[in-house]
């Protein structure tokens, strides 16, 4: 099936309104492995309208229309489609008397205007409002579906979810590969042969802010268990997780095996535990963190000494060491990690830029040094490097226990 989604409104041409139903009409049919072709948003003038439908039904054979089926005089959509059809529309007395019970159960005078929200052609099979007067609607005209809806988001959901299901579609199986440490460009180049093997396996590439999730969709089981095996096969080295959420995956793993967490940090400010703190059940695991933003800090809490500062520097291996080694002795935590380094946009030098941040993980008995130069802004340095070393720690945990 190929797809369509034609937006119509003024306000949504004009930029005041954000269009969430392509959106959210676009995912749904992603998730039911239905392909969206293209998405459409005009005016809501007659001959634009036609134009869209007789644009559009040449090479989809599914299109989904939102918006314009109100009772108002700029609300044209059902007329529209009608008229680019050849479709005669007739009132249909029993959704007309719906109407007139409507209002009156409200105590609103009924108006004729609103009328013509009981008009439907033949074809059509009517997708109840039940938040509003404007019905949805759907009919197959020259092997094409069409599926109508109001604009309205609280009021087209329901029915649009209930128009999905009469699609009939094969179950989609779904699988998701999380890689760190690897550009788009350079993971794209090490696996595209297997979009040639795995003609069946629609395979997403999706940057995260820090890393890659790779999602495999496709109606035959085994090509995508294969293709996910081939994946973490060449990946090995960059294989984080089967998740496309490797921190709820990270903290269920460290609650599962009951390892304890805290952290010194200092550019992240907080940042790291806070990400932890994000997923629930978290609390079982996550014991402290220190926000040692200033050299004096470092020395107050972590015991970070005052030479060490001087010769090295807070940016520096050593002074992560430090941090992690301080950290461990207040905490006794299972895992203990200093984050140090240079969020900018100042401060930076040429042995020390913007961006290098040092990590220490203590963990049982032994310190893990790792470093990185990360780039982009400020807030996404901050992001990257609380990320980076959470993952990096989930990848050493999977090695060692
Ligand atoms: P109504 O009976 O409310 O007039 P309608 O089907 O005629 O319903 P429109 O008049 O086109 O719908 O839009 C009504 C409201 O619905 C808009 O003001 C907007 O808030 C919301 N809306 C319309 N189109 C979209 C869209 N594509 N995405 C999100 N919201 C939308
Ligand atoms: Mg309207």
């Amino acid at each position: 099936m190929k797809c369509a989604i034609l937006s119509i409104g003024n306000e949504v041409v004009e930029g005041f309104v954000l269009n969430s139903n392509a959106t959210y009409f676009a995912s749904k049919l992603n998730e039911l492995g239905i392909k969206v072709n293209k998405h459409l948003t005009i005016i809501d003038t007659e001959t634009e309208i036609i134009a869209a439908i007789d644009y559009l039904n040449k090479d989809h054979n599914l299109i989904i229309v939102s918006g314009g089926l109100g009772p108002t005089g700029d609300d044209i959509t059902k007329e529209s489609i009608a008229k680019a059809l050849g479709l005669t529309l007739k009132i249909d007395e029993h959704e007309l008397q719906k109407l007139k019970d409507f209002f009156k159960m409200r105590n609103y005078n009924y108006s004729s205007v609103n009328d013509k929200q009981a008009l439907y052609s033949e074809l059509d099979t009517i997708l109840i409002n039940q938040n509003g007067t404007a019905n949805g609607y759907y009919f197959t005209k020259d092997q094409v579906v069409y599926c109508v809806l109001p604009g309205p988001p609280i009021e087209n959901r329901t029915m649009f979810d209930s128009f999905v299901k009469t699609l009939s579609t094969e179950e989609v199986f779904e699988k998701d590969l999380y890689l760190i440490n690897i550009g788009e460009s350079n993971a794209e180049a090490t696996m595209k042969h297997l979009y040639q093997k795995y003609p069946q396996v629609y395979i997403g590439c999706y940057m995260q802010d820090f890393g890659i999730n790779y999602r495999l969709k496709s109606t035959n089981k085994q090509q995508i268990e294969a293709c996910f095996l081939d994946l973490k096969t060449i990946f090995k080295d960059n294989y984080l997780c089967a998740s496309k959420d490797p921190l709820a995956d990270f903290v269920n793993f460290l609650i599962a095996n009951n390892i304890t967490i805290s952290f010194a940090e200092s550019c992240t400010a907080g940042l790291a535990a806070s990400f932890i703190a994000s997923i629930p059940g978290s609390s079982h695991i996550l014991k402290e963190s220190i926000i040692t933003y200033s050299n004096e800090a470092k020395q107050k809490y972590l015991k970070v000494p005052l030479d060490l500062l001087n010769n090295y520097g807070a940016v520096s291996q050593e002074c992560a060491q430090a941090m992690a080694q301080g950290l461990f002795e207040k905490t006794n935590s299972d895992l203990c990690i200093a984050i140090t380094g240079i969020a900018g946009p100042d401060g930076g030098s040429t042995t020390k830029p913007v961006g290098l941040v040092h990590f220490v993980l203590h963990y049982k008995n032994k310190n893990y040094y790792f470093v990185q130069n990360f780039i982009g802004q400020r807030n996404l340095i901050r992001t990257r490097a609380a990320k980076s070393i959470i993952f990096e720690t989930y990848r050493l945990l999977q090695q060692t226990i």
